[in-house]
């Protein structure tokens, strides 16, 4: 199945945020999938879910996020938080890929539309482990970089922890995987859970460049939290891309020796792309293929044990970033209703 909320969507340039994501790219994802699935005589009611939208309470953010920064998101702090997170103000305190002159609504806005996709994300959760296919994607979500205090490239709000803490909350799951394969180290995600031994963490991810080119020791003295490790982190570097699956493959290999786990969270970040738009994404050129098997490999070996799967999009900039979603997307909503030829 299927999540798509028109109304959750943020398009960056309505607030003067000028990061190339295509403000269109979930309609076009959906467009396609529907298109697609259409000529296989598969109907949109067959994959698309409507659930109600849940509203987020401060309480679900707090399990996550710290009281301070929370305090501050729902507060006269919060287009500052948002700069932050964006990092729009360079080191000299003026506009950096922003132009607040042009936005046409306010950060509070954002704030709300993001709440509500981080709601989305959980209500994905919530539909892996009720349908049949055990399977939903949600068209959105995958702040993974979101830390306890603060907020980081792009992430206001880690939904992915959110999400598998109200779950958990619930009683709806006890343990969870989170399998990250963005671009970019999962780094938010990977901080949250540290020493939680109910959700066990895998990053696949570049090996050079952000996060991992921040200063290890930030000047107060502290360690930076994007450095502290997933349970298994997968750097690949430069000109290693024949290696990615081989490797994707052994650390889910190395997952089997685990517990199974009543819920995975995959972030289908689909910027290691070779035609991703976000240049210092560049260290990693996947092609099409290799992101088609990539996320095949992924559905097929938690759909083989049973796991309910709740996959979220991340990253994934420019013009070509719904390109490979929709191949991802379709092999994986034929398999989960049994319809594959
Ligand atoms: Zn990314």
């Amino acid at each position: 199945m299927i999540v798509y909320d028109s109304e959750s969507h943020i398009s960056l340039g309505d607030y003067g945020i000028l990061i190339p994501v295509a403000p269109d790219r979930s309609a076009r994802v959906l467009s396609e999938i529907e298109t697609r699935l259409a000529a296989r005589g598969i109907s949109r009611d067959q994959w698309l879910a409507s659930p109600e939208p849940v509203e987020l309470t401060r309480g679900d953010i707090l399990r996550v996020h710290s009281p301070e920064y929370v305090e501050r998101l729902y507060g006269p702090e919060l287009e500052q938080a948002v700069l932050e997170a964006f990092e729009l103000i360079d080191d000299q305190g003026k506009p950096h890929r922003y132009a607040p002159e042009t936005a046409v609504r306010s950060m509070h806005e954002l704030f709300a539309s993001m709440l509500r996709w981080t709601a989305r994300s959980y209500q994905a959760g919530v539909e892996a482990l009720s349908n049949k296919g055990r399977f939903c994607y949600h068209l959105g979500g995958g702040a993974h970089h979101g830390h306890y205090a603060f907020g980081h490239g792009f992430c206001i709000v880690n939904d992915i922890v959110v999400s598998i803490r109200k779950l958990q909350a619930e009683h709806a799951v006890r343990t969870a995987w989170v399998i990250d394969l963005d671009a970019h180290k999962g780094d938010g995600t990977a901080a949250l859970t540290q020493g939680d031994e109910s959700v066990t963490t895998v990053s696949i991810h570049m090996a050079a460049g952000w996060p991992l080119d921040l200063p290890e020791i930030g000047p107060t003295g502290v360690p930076h939290p994007s450095y502290i490790a997933s349970d298994y982190d997968i750097p690949v570097a430069a000109g290693e891309e024949a290696e990615y699956l081989p490797r994707l493959e052994a650390a889910l290999a190395a997952l089997d020796s685990r517990d199974k786990p009543d819920v995975a969270y995959v972030v289908g970040g689909v910027d290691p792309y070779e035609h991703d738009g976000l240049p210092s994404t560049q260290s990693l050129r996947l092609t099409l293929e290799q992101l088609v098997a990539r996320d095949a490999m992924t559905f097929d070996f938690l759909r083989d044990r049973g796991i309910p799967q709740a996959w979220l999009m991340a990253g994934g900039y420019g013009e070509r970033a719904w390109e490979p979603y929709v191949p991802s997307i379709e092999y994986a909503v034929v398999h989960s209703l049994g319809l594959s030829d």
